[in-house]
């Protein structure tokens, strides 16, 4: 039997997450008592009303069949309204919208659109990993756009060669940011919009996180005039409403792009089960109460995380947006190092920032997935580390 996989695959890291999974549940197996603020997965269920929606649509027989297509007009509808109450953003439900199982999957696909080999594709670093995995499968080139903190973990569009950019057929940007907790201002978006017209480059702009904010509303990159020219933005209801299990989300934005990867997906997948978009149709135009609920409870977590790390002499800034805190690593050890030191000493589990990239070098995530006594609990474990 062959089994050798082909070459792509074999130029694929091991997927961070699934690594990081594997070395918590060696450390349980050993009896450790773990607190995992590693994974972004939302510890909270889906909220009741959302739920039943979706009991009730399990039900329906005509849900029982084979999706097909964009997805439901009721979903996308939904959507539109939402797009239209939260952004003041006209979307087209017919032609500007794409329902997808979840936005990594269309992140992950989105290349086999757009990407022909040697095309240059622009990735943020450190940042979401399927970005840069959709690039490997298409024999795209990367190039890789460092966030650091004196840019304000903004892409610099500027330092990017003028041959690269000549180079480039998409541009994927990310904010609010995972890892980096970074929101880009209105002035970051103009550049963009002005930077994709000049080089004919597609915006990919995953916004999964708009939702997870504290004190100002991030917003969307398609309120920018000339947005809708150039791109399109990835969103996904398993942050904002914890449904990471249900895997639902959405394209939207330039029609012409978002027909482009629905007929990748249609060759792909044969779309979202209809019980799940109906679901989500419910979490879109019900009560947005949850929502506000969600963000006090990540507001008093990274309140208490943050504020604790300070006092034991942690350097990290106070995320305005995301469940992620991404703290500077103690003086003189490394990201890896730290994370070891984390989970031996303590049995803390959080993410290597240069495992998202390498200016994430000197950096470890933390994700508020767990309670404040639990988060108590782990700022006293790390209290008593000698560094
Ligand atoms: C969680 C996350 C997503 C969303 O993933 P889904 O597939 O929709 O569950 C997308 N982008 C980033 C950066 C994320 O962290």
């Amino acid at each position: 039997m062959k089994t050798r996989s082909n070459k792509k695959l074999e130029k694929l890291p091991p997927y961070l997450f699934v690594e990081i999974d594997r070395k918590k549940k060696a450390a349980m197996e050993r009896g450790v008592d773990i607190i995992s603020l590693g994974v972004g997965d939302p510890d909270r269920p889906t909220p009741a009303h959302i739920i039943k929606a979706g009991q009730k649509a399990l039900e329906k027989p005509a849900n029982h069949q084979y999706p097909f297509g964009a997805g439901l007009i009721s979903f996308r509808k939904a959507v539109a309204g939402w797009y239209k109450s939260r952004f003041n953003v006209t979307l087209d439900p017919e032609t500007e919208i794409w329902t997808l199982l979840g936005s990594k999957e269309g992140i992950g696909h989105f290349h086999l659109a757009f990407v022909d080999p040697g095309d240059v594709v622009l990735i943020p670093e450190p940042g979401y990993p399927v970005y840069n995995t959709g690039t490997i499968f298409t024999d795209g080139e990367p190039y890789f756009m460092p966030l650091v903190e004196e840019n304000g973990f903004l892409p610099d569009l500027k330092k990017i060669p003028e041959s690269v950019a000549r180079k480039a057929k998409v541009i994927f940007v990310n904010s609010p940011c995972n890892p980096t907790a970074a929101v880009a201002p209105r002035s970051f978006f103009e550049e963009l919009v002005a930077f994709a017209k000049k080089y004919g480059i597609i915006v990919a702009h995953d916004a999964a996180y708009s939702e997870i904010f504290y004190e100002e509303k991030p917003m969307s990159f398609l309120e920018v005039p000339g947005a809708m020219e150039v791109g399109v933005e990835f969103h996904s209801l398993s942050k904002t409403y914890n449904m990471t299990g249900w895997r639902l989300g959405w394209v939207c934005g330039n029609a012409g792009i978002v027909k482009g990867l629905g007929t990748v997906k249609d060759n792909y997948d044969s779309g979202v089960f209809q019980a799940v978009q109906e679901a989500g149709t419910e979490a879109l135009n019900g009560s947005q109460q949850c929502v506000e609920e969600m963000r006090n409870l990540y507001r008093e977590r990274r309140d208490v995380f943050v504020d604790g790390l300070r006092k034991l002499g942690w350097k990290v800034n106070k995320p305005k947006a995301t469940f992620y805190v991404w703290a500077r690593t103690p003086q003189g050890y490394g990201s890896e190092e730290t994370v070891g030191k984390l989970l031996d000493e303590a049995g803390i589990v959080c993410t290597p920032g240069n495992g998202m990239g390498p200016s994430g070098e000197g950096y470890v995530r933390f994700a508020l997935t767990v309670d404040v006594p639990r988060l108590k609990e782990a700022l006293g474990r790390m209290s008593k580390i000698k560094w």
